[in-house]
C-alpha cells in the first residue's frame, strides 16, 4: 500500500505504548518496503494489513500513556499498520475519548445529560468552571462537558482520565473532589431487591467479582457444564422454547440468531458481547459487567459452543473502566483454569475471548458500527442485508448479543426453558432489567417479570422524590418516547410499549416530575443526536442539526414572549429522518421530541 508518511516522529513514550500493543517491529521487512524515514520500520504486506483491527487499541494505548495522540504517534501507528495517516486520523477523530489535540494531563468529563441535569449538573459544571477555568484548557487539570456516562443511578456523574494513570468514575460527583481527583473504584450500583429472589442480578453484591473460586462455589460454570452435556442442538432448542428475545432494543429471538450462525457456512465465526451501552439513562450492563463478570465470560463461552464460533469479543464502553478491568481479570482466570482456550473444560472445543474498549461513540452500540470499530474503521453502520449471521465482523458469520441477553441465557439453562417461559407474558418472556432514574426516590437497577406496570416500577423505586407527581416518563432512553400520567398502567412488555407508542429499547426509564420544563430536556436530547450522528447519511447528519436549531429558536422565541412556527419544520424533519436514515439513530432521533409535542408537555413546542 502506498502511504504518505507523516514527517513528525513519535516520542519514546508514544513508541513504547504502540509497541506494547503491536509488538516490537519484528524485522525490517514485513512484506513491503522500508520506511524512507528511519529505515527500520517496514510497511506493506498482507500480514501487516491484517492487523488493522489493532488500530483503536493502539490509539488507546497512546492516549492512555500521554493523554492525547500526536501527529508523530499517529504517523508511527499508520506505518506499523500500513494505514494511510489520513485514514488513521479519520478513525482517531471519530471517537470522543481520543484526543488528536494536546489536552490537559488530567481531563474530567462532567455529564450534563438529562438525568444529571435533574441532579444539579448545571451547578456542578459552574463550580468546576469556577475552580478550573473554561472547558478544554491544557495544563495539568481541565474539564469538558459530556453526554451520559452511564452512572444515572448515582447522578451527577463525572469521569476523569489522567495520562499514565487511567480512567476513574466519580458518582455522585462534587466539585471539590473533582479538583483533587481520586482514582478509587466506586462500589457497584446499589441493588435494592433481595438477591435470593432474583435471576439476573443474583450474584451482584453476593459473589466477589474478582474471584473465580467464589463464582464457582455459588454455582458458577454449572451452566457451561449443562450446555456441554445437553449438546449444541439441545441448547438451541431450549433457547427457542424459552422465548428469550434480545434485551438490547431490537428484541430478536436469540435462538434464531444463534442457530443462524451455527448453520452458516464457513469455519471462522464470531460471537460478540455488546457492552457499549451508551443510551442516556442506561446502566444495567455496567452493573452486570462490574458485579458479575464471570457470568458474562461463561455465557460467552456457551455462545461459542452453541454457535461453533471459536472467538469472541466483549466490546466494553470506554467510560466503564471498572467493567473493563474486571472482565479482563475474569478472562485471565478462566483461561488459567482451562475454561477458555484450545480445549474448554476438557470438552473438545476451543474458544478464545478478548476485550475491546470503545472510545466514546454512542453509534458503536449499533451492531454493524461496532463491527467496524473492532475492525479498526470509523464506527459507521452498514446497510443490512447482509445480516450479521451471514456477514458480521471481518465479513464472517457473527452473533452479537447485549450483556443482559447473555446473562439471561444462563437463567434459561439453569431454570429450564419452560420455567423461564412461564415468567412474563405470552409475547414477552422471562425476567427483565430496568434502569430507573431521574425524579424517583431510589434510582437504580430493578429486576422484574415482563408485564410489571410502569406504575409498579416507579413505586418500587420509592415514587416521586420530594412528594411530587409524575410529569412524564421517557421510556427507552433518548431514542425512546415520552409517556404521561395516563400511561402509568402500561405493561412493561414489548407489546405494551408498542401500544403506548414507545419501545422498551435498552430498558431505560427516566422519570420527570410535574414541575419539569421540558424545553431544555428536548434541546439536550436533540443536541445529543446532533453530536452522536456518525454523519454518513444526509437525513440524519443534517436533520439532527436542523432539529436542534429549530428547538433553540423555539426556546429563544418563547423567551421573547412568542412561539414561532418551527413546529411544522420539526414534523418535516422527523418524517425525513425516520423514513430515510440508514440506521436506528437517525430513525429515532426525533421520537422523544415528537412524543413531547404529541403529549403537550410543558415547554414542548405544541
Ligand atoms: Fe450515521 Fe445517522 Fe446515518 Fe445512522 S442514521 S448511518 S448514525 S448518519
Amino acid at each position: 500500500m502506498d502511504i504518505r508518511a507523516l514527517l513528525d516522529r513519535p516520542t519514546a513514550d508514544e513508541r513504547d505504548a504502540v509497541d506494547a500493543v503491536l509488538g516490537e517491529p519484528a524485522s525490517a521487512w514485513e512484506g513491503g518496503a522500508f520506511s524512507p524515514l528511519d529505515g527500520h520500520v517496514a510497511y506493506g504486506g498482507h500480514a501487516t494489513r491484517a492487523r488493522r483491527h489493532l488500530l483503536l487499541p493502539a490509539l488507546h494505548a497512546v492516549q492512555d500513556a500521554v493523554g492525547s495522540v500526536s501527529r508523530g504517534a499517529l504517523g508511527y501507528i499508520s506505518e506499523r499498520l500500513t494505514v494511510p495517516p489520513a485514514e488513521a486520523y479519520g478513525v482517531a477523530s471519530f471517537y470522543a475519548l481520543i484526543s488528536t489535540m494536546p489536552r490537559a494531563e488530567t481531563l474530567i468529563h462532567v455529564c450534563d445529560d438529562i438525568v444529571c441535569m435533574q441532579y444539579g449538573a448545571g451547578e456542578l459544571m459552574a463550580a468546576v468552571e469556577h475552580a478550573l477555568g473554561p472547558p478544554g484548557a491544557t495544563g495539568q487539570l481541565s474539564w469538558a462537558p459530556s453526554p451520559c456516562l452511564g452512572q444515572c443511578d448515582r447522578a451527577p456523574a463525572a469521569l476523569s482520565h489522567a495520562a499514565g494513570r487511567g480512567y476513574a468514575n466519580h458518582a455522585p460527583a462534587a466539585a471539590d473532589s473533582l479538583s483533587g481527583v481520586e482514582f478509587d473504584e466506586l462500589p457497584i450500583g446499589l441493588i435494592r431487591q433481595d438477591p435470593s429472589q432474583l435471576r439476573l442480578l443474583r450474584h451482584i453484591g453476593v459473589v466477589d467479582p474478582t474471584s473465580l473460586d467464589d463464582y464457582i462455589d455459588t454455582g458458577g460454570y454449572a451452566d457451561l457444564r449443562r450446555a456441554i452435556d445437553m449438546g449444541r442442538e439441545s441448547v438451541l432448542a431450549a433457547l427457542d422454547a424459552s422465548g428469550l428475545r434480545g434485551r438490547g432494543g431490537a428484541a430478536f429471538p436469540i435462538g434464531l440468531k444463534w442457530r443462524g450462525v451455527a448453520e452458516a457456512r464457513g469455519d471462522e465465526k464470531y460471537v460478540i458481547a455488546n457492552g457499549d451501552e451508551s443510551e442516556p439513562g442506561t446502566f444495567k450492563d455496567r452493573i452486570l459487567m462490574e458485579g458479575d463478570p464471570f457470568a458474562v465470560v461463561e455465557a460467552m463461552t456457551i455462545a461459542g459452543f452453541a454457535t461453533g464460533a471459536g472467538k469472541g469479543f466483549i466490546y466494553v464502553r470506554g467510560e466503564y473502566p471498572v467493567a473493563e478491568r474486571r472482565l479482563r481479570h475474569a478472562i485471565d482466570l478462566a483461561g488459567e483454569a482451562g475454561l477458555l482456550g484450545d480445549d474448554v473444560a476438557g470438552a473438545g472445543f476451543g474458544f478464545e475471548l478478548e476485550v475491546r474498549r470503545g472510545a466514546g461513540a454512542y453509534i458503536c452500540g449499533e451492531e454493524t458500527a461496532l463491527f467496524a470499530s473492532i475492525e479498526g474503521l470509523r464506527g459507521e453502520p452498514r446497510q443490512k442485508p447482509p445480516f450479521p449471521v451471514e456477514s458480521g465482523v471481518f465479513g464472517k458469520p457473527t452473533s452479537i448479543n447485549n450483556i443482559e441477553t447473555l446473562v439471561a441465557v444462563l437463567a434459561v439453562l439453569e431454570m429450564g426453558a419452560d420455567a423461564f417461559a412461564a415468567i412474563g407474558t405470552e409475547r414477552s418472556k422471562g425476567p427483565k432489567l430496568f434502569c430507573i432514574s431521574g425524579a424517583v426516590s431510589f434510582p437504580g437497577l430493578y429486576e422484574v417479570p415482563f408485564g410489571t406496570s410502569l406504575r409498579e416500577l416507579i413505586t418500587m423505586a420509592g415514587g416521586i422524590r420530594d412528594g411530587g407527581e409524575v410529569g412524564a416518563v421517557l421510556v427507552g432512553g433518548a431514542a425512546g418516547s415520552f409517556v404521561d400520567r395516563s400511561n402509568l398502567d402500561m405493561q412493561l412488555t414489548f407489546e405494551g410499549a408498542a401500544e403506548a407508542r414507545t419501545g422498551l429499547g435498552s430498558g431505560a426509564i427516566i422519570v420527570f416530575d410535574d414541575a419539569t420544563d421540558f424545553a431544555p430536556v428536548l434541546r439536550r436530547i436533540a443536541q445529543f443526536f446532533r453530536d452522536e450522528s456518525c454523519g454518513q447519511c444526509v437525513p440524519c447528519r443534517i436533520g439532527t442539526v436542523r432539529q436542534e436549531e429549530a428547538l433553540a429558536r423555539i426556546t429563544a422565541d418563547r423567551m421573547l414572549g412568542g412561539m414561532s412556527d418551527e413546529r411544522e419544520r420539526l414534523d418535516d424533519l422527523a418524517r425525513v429522518m425516520t423514513d430515510a436514515s440508514i440506521c436506528g439513530l437517525g430513525q429515532t432521533a426525533s421520537s422523544a421530541v415528537q412524543s413531547a409535542i404529541r403529549l403537550r408537555l410543558r415547554g414542548a413546542p405544541w
